[in-house]
């Protein structure tokens, strides 16, 4: 099937993700890169993404079946697993595909331990230091480093790492908490270290070690809280949501639009029907008034978000006609504004894309 220029669709523009991995290296000129590219590279597709991102030394995935999907396409970077081992099964695929693992739990040294590994592998040792998600307790630190020590089956040394859970803030104190804890942790210990996401290597650069781990800023996001002056950082969007007008209405005032009637028209008012509604991955809890971009005109939502199309006030741009292509975020329009109106961030809406939408990959410079 031809895919049509004015269909609903997603671009990737690659020229952007290379200008963004750029300025991850302009921020943290010491550091190893470890592009996290979990959940299919947060909608942005898994091996196109990896391929993209020919220069950065590594990447971050959060489950196995994405590590081993990497390797069988022929990626010979470090990659790393961010959950580690989920069961004892799981060791035996880490070794065979030269997998490193996080290890965040006692469960899984004995995992190593049980296995039968004739090759080592490479462990990050992960610290809780105050984000109570995946990390060993400080206190806990010294013991399970030296069981893996001990252990035949880790290379050595061991990498050290933990995770910022407010380092989006910069008038949080939490994050420079949690770096003091995590270099008490880890006195002594020779293993590399990795302690930054994008916000943390931005924003808290005592924080950057041997390895910095950017998601949201290779795709354009901004990682600050209420931040979306991407331009501000040089970002750019990498992807762009896009739909066309589908059917044009004049709705008399006191008419309603939509399920439920939510949205009554207070005069005479020119709607346009887009074709993109949360089947796609556009938020069902998008606000009123929420924008999209038609003839580079800002235009809000009107009434609740369907499964296949969505409703907007044109009443006040100048034309519209069937087929018109629709922004709904990304280039000309910032990801963040729409989260902000759907209560949500911006990974939530780029991980939400759906697998109808097709993705069109870009390479030249303005994306087209
Ligand atoms: C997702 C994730 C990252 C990347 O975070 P961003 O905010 O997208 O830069 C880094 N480290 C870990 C452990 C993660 O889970």
């Amino acid at each position: 099937m031809v895919q049509q220029e004015t269909k609903t669709q997603v671009t990737i523009n690659l020229a952007a993700l290379a200008n963004n991995a750029k300025l991850v290296r302009m921020h943290a000129p010491h550091s190893k890169v470890l592009a996290v590219i979990k959940a299919d590279a947060y909608g942005h597709g898994l091996l196109a993404i990896a391929e993209a991102l020919n220069h950065v030394d590594g990447f971050a995935v959060a489950r196995l079946e994405e590590g081993v999907q990497l390797r069988k396409a022929g990626v010979r970077k470090t990659v790393l697993v961010l959950t580690g081992f989920t069961s004892p099964m799981d060791v035996d695929v880490f070794s065979q595909y030269e997998l490193d693992a996080v290890v965040h739990s006692d469960y899984q040294v004995d995992y190593l331990n049980q296995s039968q590994l004739t090759q080592p592998i490479t462990v990050w040792l992960k610290i809780n230091t105050g984000m109570n998600r995946l990390g060993v307790s400080l206190n806990a630190v010294k013991r399970v480093h030296d069981s893996l020590e001990l252990s035949a089956k880790v290379r050595l040394p061991i990498k050290l790492m933990t995770h910022l859970a407010c380092a989006d803030d910069m008038d949080s104190p939490a994050t420079n908490k949690q770096v003091e804890l995590f270099d008490q942790a880890v006195e002594g210990l020779v293993g590399e270290q990795s302690i930054t996401n994008s916000a943390g290597l931005i924003g808290w650069k005592h924080a950057q070690r041997h390895w910095v781990r950017p998601g949201i800023m290779l795709y354009g996001g901004n990682p600050f809280i209420g931040g979306n002056d991407t331009a501000g950082i040089g970002l750019q969007a990498v992807m762009t949501l896009k739909s066309t007008v589908i059917a044009l209405r004049i709705v008399e005032k006191g008419q309603s639009v939509g399920y439920g009637g939510t949205w009554t028209a207070k005069k005479t008012s020119l709607i346009a029907t887009i074709g993109v509604g949360y089947g796609d991955g556009y938020p069902r809890h998008a606000a009123e008034g929420t924008p999209v971009l038609i003839n580079q005109q800002k235009a809000g939502l009107v009434g609740r978000v369907s499964m296949d199309s969505i409703n907007v006030d044109v009443s006040q741009l100048n034309t519209v006609k069937i087929s018109d292509q629709v922004t709904l975020w990304g280039d000309g329009l910032a990801i963040e504004e729409i989260a902000e109106n759907s209560e949500t961030i911006s990974y939530d809406l780029m991980c939400g894309v759906t697998q109808r939408v097709p993705r069109l990959y870009r390479k030249d410079a303005d994306g087209k």
